[in-house]
């Protein structure tokens, strides 16, 4: 049985006539021979609009019930799909992430998949339904309804994918991933080929099109993907193994994150373990630091800080008050207005200069640069957020338009 399992975003799905013309593309996979699996995210906007109700009760709602709540939006819309599809003559049955299992762990809001059971899923297959499952969504052994964090039906796709020996396409509104956001730099390419690496360092910095997790996985399963258009027939951009892709270029994209906010934590006693203090009070509860920066200590103390994803920003800001407070710091600032740009390619690890071309680049257009972070594949910087779509283009006219492109040519 060739098994594919084909995911739609949001947009995808985004009204009727969009269900219409996602269920004929899965048709057509289906003439093609294949027997699919669908994964569908909530219709564009319904998961905002629920996290949207959820704070008008509560700025910080109870996780559980968050996930109760926003868990629905990919509810409607895999009933619609499995609808449309039977209308169109194709036997199909959605499916909860509960209904699959989809198992993860309990922690809310962002679980991570332990487990899926494949049995229910290969009978309906062998009896020719096709089946449509809720992305996003799954439960604990205990039977709590989760949700896998923003963009997390990407993940739903690959998970079933590996754990159905599958390949997976995942159709969006873009034909594929480019060298920047199609949508803020008008110029940016379809990258053909791009490894889990790189892909991997670009979702985690902002490229919103597949989600970070959703690579971490496929790159541990190898699950090939391909990430295509919903709108058009051309090839989209195939993510796989390092190994197979032919050209490495030192810059293949650039990103912005406008998703982060900076706390710093004001004249902390600078002595052993006051990071520990912070940083395991923010471990302890699930929230993931990024960009963290201690200043030069004067008489015995300093300043420190890191970024978060804003939808934890406040959760931090009230853990790390607490902290401030027992460790003698003498305030927590917040602030939302902060941008990451970031160049990331993999033929970075076998070249030089590319700091000091980017950090070239935002000097001469009067860009500040308030926190660096890099890895062997990447250089972030942390800069004013009015600055961000600026500095995206400019970076990008720089590296990817005007720069040498292709410089490391893999020989096997
Ligand atoms: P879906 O609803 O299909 O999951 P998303 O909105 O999550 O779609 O992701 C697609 C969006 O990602 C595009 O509309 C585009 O604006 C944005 N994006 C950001 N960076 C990139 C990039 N480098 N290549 C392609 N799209 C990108
Ligand atoms: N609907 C969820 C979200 O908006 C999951 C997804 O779209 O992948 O984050
Ligand atoms: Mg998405």
């Amino acid at each position: 049985m060739k098994i594919l399992v084909v995911k739609f975003g949001g947009t995808s799905v985004g009204n009727l006539e969009r269900i219409e013309n996602a269920s004929k593309r899965v048709i057509q996979k289906l003439k093609e021979g294949y027997r699919v699996v669908v994964v569908s995210s909530a219709m564009s906007g319904e998961t905002d609009r629920l996290i949207n109700l959820a704070k008008q009760v509560d700025p910080m709602p109870p996780e559980r019930e968050l996930d109760m709540l926003i868990s629905t939006g990919e509810q409607q819309a895999i009933a619609l799909f499995a609808m449309t599809l039977q209308k169109l003559g194709v036997p199909s049955v959605s499916l909860c992430g509960w209904q699959v299992p989809v198992l993860t762990d309990d922690v809310h809001t962002k679980a991570r998949v332990k487990r899926i059971v494949v049995q229910k899923l290969k009978n309906l297959l062998e009896e020719g339904y096709t089946p449509v499952v809720a992305g996003f969504q799954g439960v604990t052994e205990s039977g709590e309804i989760t949700t896998l964090g923003r963009g997390g039906s990407d993940l739903s796709a690959v998970a079933l994918a590996y754990a159905l020996g599958a390949d997976c396409e995942i159709y969006t509104d873009v034909e594929g991933v480019f060298t920047a956001d199609p949508r803020i730099v008008p110029n940016s390419k379809k990258i053909p080929v791009i490894s889990y690496e790189e892909m991997l360092e670009m979702a985690s910095l902002g490229a919103k099109v597949m989600q970070a997790r959703s690579i971490e996985f496929a790159m541990k399963h190898r699950v090939r993907i391909h990430v295509r258009s919903s709108f058009s027939d051309s090839d989209g951009t195939w993510i796989v193994p390092e190994e197979e892709v032919m050209e490495k270029s030192v810059v293949r994209a650039i990103t912005l994150d406008r998703n982060e906010s900076r706390i710093t934590v004001v004249r902390v006693p600078d002595r052993p373990g006051i990071a520990y203090s912070i940083f395991k009070a923010l471990g302890d509860a699930h929230i993931v630091v990024d960009m963290i920066v201690q200043n030069v200590s004067h008489q015995g103390y300093t300043d420190m800080s890191f970024t978060v994803n804003r939808s934890e920003t406040s959760k931090a800001e009230q853990i790390v008050k607490k902290v401030a407070q027992e460790i003698g710091a003498q305030e927590v600032v917040r602030d939302d207005r902060i941008a990451k740009v970031s160049v990331v390619g993999i033929g970075m690890r076998s070249s030089y200069g590319t700091a000091a071309k980017m950090f070239e680049v935002l000097y001469k257009n009067g860009i500040n640069i308030m926190a660096i972070s890099t890895s062997e594949i990447k250089i972030s910087c942390l800069i004013e957020d009015k600055y961000g779509e600026l500095a995206l283009r400019e970076l990008h006219s720089a590296f990817i338009e005007e720069g040498e492109e292709v410089k490391v040519v893999n020989e096997s």
